[in-house]
């Protein structure tokens, strides 16, 4: 049956649509949030100061989790008061509104710029909506190998002086939790089951922008990054591989500033294959995890429900996934959205399990039960269709996992996040 999400419901957020982006604010104002060690290194060579000081500002904006300069005492009062009368503020992304779900999941309204009306959606989920399960990565810690936290055990400035401890559950009320980021405002890719698509694209995030949402919510949870189990899904607003560049400078920044490790990132795309052959080039040591939303069984019904099926058919975008150089137990997941009599019929499950295995990926599946959103007509498909579905993949020697919908309530589970509203 089809599930009509109420357009009055005060869960979606009327913004005023016709309201401009004022960017004269931020225009004025110099962010240092976004930046990476070399580029702090060159604003403070501007400013006639050391370039070891680059450290101390990225410590406390990516590590410490401040917001204003003039609480980075590592920095001497003078040299604050210099950057702030120079133009210089952290910028972070700021929570801006939070909407609570029963189930523990938040979602945010994140402000991308002071002074910039500009929001995009940002959710926390404790314990995650088991997207993450099932590739084995889940016992090892958040923090990069290649890159160790600096300050070992570091926290955020709200958990201050916790003991040292791999359980998480001590301290916090989740054991471990997902944290899905957006990396455009609204999308063009028009998947006809999407409601971001209905936003169309508006624009492409920076990279500040898109690593901002994620050291925001951090800093809200005082998560201790390298001891608490944190997983990134770039599966917010937008196509990462359409703003790729923006994309792969985030990641570096939560990599190489935050201390996140990128085998706890999975980047979702909608099968963009020019963005999936540069990812193939990334260096292991930063590169994420990659999922593909595959959400069809073939080339026909993909096309109809994903119009960019007609540029990137799935064997081309199977071609590009080839060629990347996955780590030891390394799986590719596919993405595969449930269409009640769409896509969720056995002769799906048998037709789909023949096409992963035909790849030769190692893969798994995310069935993911479309979630309703206004003025989009497709069915949510019955609970034991998406269980048999399950049952014929794992029949057939592929693993299934069905990811839960989590914060179906305030809007926040995959495929409802959409800025505005007509207000
Ligand atoms: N643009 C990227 C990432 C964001 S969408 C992509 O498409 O992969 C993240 C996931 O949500 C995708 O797998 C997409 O297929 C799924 N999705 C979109 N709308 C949905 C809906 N209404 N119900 C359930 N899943 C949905
Ligand atoms: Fe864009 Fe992904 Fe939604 Fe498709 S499913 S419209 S690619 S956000």
């Amino acid at each position: 049956m089809l599930r009509v999400v109420p357009e009055n419901s005060d869960q979606l957020v009327p913004l005023n649509p016709a309201a401009p982006d004022d960017n004269s604010a931020s225009l004025k104002s110099r962010p240092l949030f976004g930046l990476d060690a070399p580029a702090l290194a060159t604003v403070l060579a501007g400013e006639g100061e050391p370039i070891w000081r680059a450290k101390q500002i990225s410590e406390a904006i990516y590590c410490q989790y401040i917001t204003e300069i003039s609480s980075v005492t590592t920095l001497s009062l003078d040299l604050r008061q210099k950057l702030a009368s120079h133009g210089w503020q952290i910028g972070r992304p700021a929570i801006a509104k939070t909407f609570q779900s029963t189930d523990g999941t938040e979602r945010y309204l994140v402000q991308c710029r002071p002074g910039d009306a500009t929001t995009v959606e940002t959710v926390w989920m404790p314990e995650g909506d088991d997207g993450e399960a099932g590739d084995g990565t889940d016992n090892e810690p958040s923090v990069a190998p290649p890159f160790p936290a600096r300050s070992e055990g570091r926290v955020g400035k709200k958990a201050g002086a916790l003991e040292p401890s791999h359980n998480n559950s001590e301290t916090n009320p989740w054991r471990r939790a997902t944290i899905c980021v957006s990396s455009q405002v609204g999308c063009a890719v028009n998947c006809q089951f999407c409601l971001t698509a209905k936003l169309g694209l508006q624009r492409n995030l920076t990279a500040g922008e898109i690593a901002g949402q994620v050291v925001a919510v951090l800093d809200r949870h005082a998560v201790r990054v390298g001891r608490d189990r944190v997983n990134l899904v770039f599966m917010g607003m937008g196509e990462p591989f359409l703003n790729y560049d923006n994309f792969m400078a985030a990641v570096r920044l939560l990599v190489e500033e935050v201390g996140l490790s990128p085998q706890r990132m999975t980047v979702s795309t909608s099968g963009i294959v020019p963005g999936i052959e540069r990812f193939a080039q990334e260096p292991s040591e930063l590169r994420p995890k990659l999922a593909i939303s595959l959400n069809a069984p073939n080339d026909h019904i993909r096309a109809v429900i994903m119009p960019i099926n007609r540029k990137w058919p799935i064997w081309t975008i199977m071609d590009a996934v080839r060629g990347i150089n996955l780590r030891p137990r390394e799986r590719i997941t596919f993405e595969y959205v449930l269409l009640g009599g769409v896509t969720d019929r056995p002769e799906d499950a048998r037709q789909l399990a023949r096409l992963v295995r035909r790849t030769g990926l190692p893969a798994k599946v995310n069935l993911i039960a479309w979630n309703p959103g206004p003025g989009i007509a497709y069915a949510t498909p019955d609970p034991a269709s998406v269980a048999d579905f399950q049952k014929t993949l794992i029949a057939d020697g592929i693993p299934a996992y069905i990811r839960q919908p989590r914060g179906r309530d305030i809007f926040a589970a995959c495929g409802q996040l959409k800025r505005t509203i007509e207000g």
